[in-house]
Formats: structure tokens, sequence, C-alpha cells
């Protein structure tokens, strides 16, 4: 679609120009609604080696993307669950509201592995390709706000980003979207000091877990082989920006 003067975004990173008529704050306000939603069903853990594991992870992942893209990450809130259900996923919604799945930690067996898959969540929601989605879908819709004039917020456009951002735990995201969230999120990995080549490993071992669960990255990502492929091309980058973090006086 194209993107006229009242609704025209840019995607950092990537520099990719995208369709968006929801304001970054009225996202924000539908990620905490649908957080809080997803979360009321969910058996979330609070201690223990595996929440102190993806607080330590998600920590230096959310100063990274605050680095590299302050912008889009101004008016976070970060948030990083950890659900104790065997099923392989994991997301982000906007606003940084995410969780990672018990059943995701046991498969990403190093903090290098963990932080490219959250470096991939964090930069759907960086990216914004929930917010474009609802766009495409429900622009008519949305113009006229979030919230109705009695200052419900609506109710089915916190569904639509639950979805949308992969929290109902079906795939949601294009190939092009994946590839996209590859990009910026291998970026991010490395910013917060964790090998990017880690992505390799990681992602093959998704692809061999894959037929057995309905978890966000498998069914519409790239091939595998285009997949390695393109990160491959994206290494030298991603380990320029790894060896600078490396440097960084803490
Ligand atoms: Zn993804």
């Amino acid at each position: 679609m194209a993107c006229g003067p009242q609704a025209c975004g840019t995607v950092p990173e990537t520099g990719r120009s995208q369709f968006n008529v929801l304001s970054a704050g009225a996202e924000r306000q539908l990620g905490a609604e649908a957080y809080a939603e997803t979360l009321s069903g969910a058996r979330t853990l609070s201690t223990g080696p595996e929440f102190d594991r993806v607080q330590r992870v998600g920590r230096r992942i959310a100063e990274a993307s605050g680095r590299r893209y302050p912008k889009s990450v101004a008016g976070f809130e970060w948030q990083f669950a950890v659900i104790d259900t065997p099923e392989v996923n994991a997301w982000m919604l906007p606003g940084g509201k995410s969780a990672v799945n018990t059943g995701l930690l046991k498969l990403a067996t190093s903090d290098d592995e963990l932080a490219i898959v959250m470096g991939h969540e964090a930069a759907h929601a960086i990216a914004r390709h929930g917010a474009e989605r609802i766009s495409r879908g429900m622009a008519a819709e949305i113009v006229f706000g979030v919230a109705s004039a009695s200052g419900e917020i609506d109710p089915v456009l916190v569904d639509a980003t639950a979805t949308a951002y992969g929290a109902m735990g079906e795939t949601a995201f294009s190939r092009s979207e994946e590839s996209e969230a590859d990009h910026i999120g291998l970026m991010i990995a490395a910013d917060a000091g964790y090998d990017p080549r880690a992505s390799l490993s990681f992602w093959k071992k998704m692809a061999a877990n894959g037929a057995n669960a309905p978890f966000e990255f498998l069914s519409t990502h790239p091939s595998d082989e285009t997949r390695v492929k393109r990160l491959e091309q994206l290494l030298p980058k991603a380990e320029a920006v790894y060896a600078q973090a490396k440097n960084r006086t803490p």
C-alpha cells in the first residue's frame, strides 16, 4: 500500500518505508492491554534460574535497542515474562512487553542463542510489523482512534494486536517480515554483546525442531537455506557491531 504523508513511517536499520495509521503511542497502549490479557491466562514464573536468565538477557537487549534505535523504543516499558509451557515460542508486543516460553529456553541452550531470539522478537516490535498489518486491514476504523468516546479501549484492536505479534500462539508474520526481524534482531543481539554467529546454530536447531509446535518462527520463515545465506551476508556487519560492544567500557 502506498504511504501518504499522514501515515508514513520508516523502519530503522533497513530504511524501509511503511504504511502505518496507528500512532506509536496508541500501539503501545494496545500492547499493554493485550499483554495483561494474554498473561492472565498463562502460568508465569517470577523466580528461579529460568526467570533470572530471561531478565539478564532481556535487560541487555533493551539497552542495545535503546542505543541503536532510541526513537523507536522511546516510551517502551520493557517486560520479560517467562511462561511455563513446553510449547516452543516467544513474542514481544508493542512497548517492549514480551514473553519467552520455558520450552524455548530448553532449545536455546546458550545466552547467545537466547539473545538471537529475543533480539528477533524485539525487532518485530521495533519495526512495528503488527501496526503495519492492522493498518492494512483496518485503516478506516483506526483513524478514528483506539479509545471510544467513553474512553474504553477497543477490544477488537486489542485482540488484533495480540494476534498480529504472535502472542496468541499462531504464526502471524510474513516471510519478508521474518527476514527484516532477523536482520534487525541480529544487530541488536550483537550490540548487546552476544555472538551473532549463534544465529546460524540457533535457526538450524529451530528448523530441526520444526514440525511439532505452533510457534511464530517456522511456517512462514524463509527456507532454511535462504535464511542462512542472508544471515551469512549480514555477519560481517554484525561482527563489527559485536567487536565494538565487547570493547565498550561497562
Ligand atoms: Zn519472527
